[in-house]
């Protein structure tokens, strides 16, 4: 018999590093674009599991030797690689016990008609803008759950001021894929209260300002994690050496939106992404560091 317990231990097994079921009741009144039972409507609860990201990466980034191992495999190959292996073996093993099995993996460049944000870690996001209803009463395709809520609801951590989820003892160093499930599985209880204290570290360690009350403007983000910054190790005297406003932009006091940002996105180009697609951090992401370290040092994670 399928149960709570061996899901979480083959979860484990097979490479995460938290496992949380949700209730997939706790969704009512969620969007329909973001709605698991608009992907499975039978469904009665979703398995949420977190894989961290080595905390090393992020210091060979704030020490300057190494920033591409990174992008690479704190990015690209737990979201793209080990995330999809993952899944289809858990998929498996539930469909294996004669239960559906929706896996969700980070979609990482497209963004629901209506959300106009973007993913600074891709080269672009497409907002699927010219996606209709089959039908009245039809969700607009694609559904595309929103990672925090879904997070919250298995119970694994909450969203801070940053906007990025923290886990009790990883803090913002996680990526998340998820299973949407008509398993009668136990569900833990919803995440409760808050990790974040709004200490305001992250908000200040961006060297782009993109971090505000409102969490990160991310199309700001966008250009300062791409490197727009003094403090981005391959900046070159020739970048936008004819612009005006190049100390402002250097000193992250310019802002961006959607289209000043996709403007300058091709003179950021200061390491190899065209293969991937996925854009190189230059940034350090300095916010996640300093909210890491401290959550740490506040004894909070
Ligand atoms: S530190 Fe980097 S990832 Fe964090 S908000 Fe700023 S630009 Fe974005
Ligand atoms: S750095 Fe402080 S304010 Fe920012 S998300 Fe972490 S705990 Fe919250």
């Amino acid at each position: 018999m399928l149960t709570a317990q061996y899901i979480k231990e083959k979860a484990l097994e097979y490479g995460a590093d938290a496992v949380g079921i949700g209730d997939v009741r706790l969704f009512a009144g969620t969007m329909k674009q973001r709605d698991p039972l608009q992907i499975l409507p039978h469904a009665k609860c979703v398995v949420g599991c977190a894989f961290r990201v080595p905390r090393a990466l992020y210091e060979c980034m704030e020490k300057n030797t190494q920033f591409f191992n990174y992008t690479q495999l704190g990015v690209k190959f737990i979201d793209e690689d080990l995330a999809e292996i993952f899944l289809l073996k858990m998929a498996a093993l539930i469909e294996d016990e004669g239960y559906d099995a929706c896996v969700q993996r980070n979609i990482s460049n497209l963004k629901i008609k209506g959300d106009h944000t973007t993913n600074p870690e891709l080269l672009d996001t497409y907002e699927l803008v010219h996606a209709e209803a089959v039908a009245e009463g039809k969700p607009v395709p694609d559904v595309i759950m929103d990672f925090n809520q879904t997070a919250q609801i298995c119970g694994l951590g909450r969203a801070g001021m940053s906007g990025h989820l923290l886990v009790p003892e990883l803090g913002p160093f996680v990526r998340l894929v998820f299973i949407v499930t008509d398993a009668p599985l136990e569900c833990d209880k919803a995440f409760e209260g808050s990790i974040c204290d709004g200490c305001g570290e992250c908000e200040r360690a961006c060297p782009g300002h993109a971090i505000g009350p409102d969490g990160t403007d991310t199309w700001q983000c966008s250009v300062y994690y791409r490197g727009a910054h003094k403090s981005n190790p391959f900046m070159t005297d020739e970048f936008l050496k004819d612009e005006p406003d190049r100390e402002k932009i250097l000193n992250g006091d310019v802002r961006f939106d959607r289209e000043s940002a996709r403007r300058i996105f091709p003179k950021l180009d200061f390491l190899p992404s065209r293969p991937t697609r996925y854009a190189p951090c230059l940034c350090g992401r300095l916010c996640d560091l300093a909210c890491y370290r401290h959550l740490k040092k506040a004894k909070l994670i």
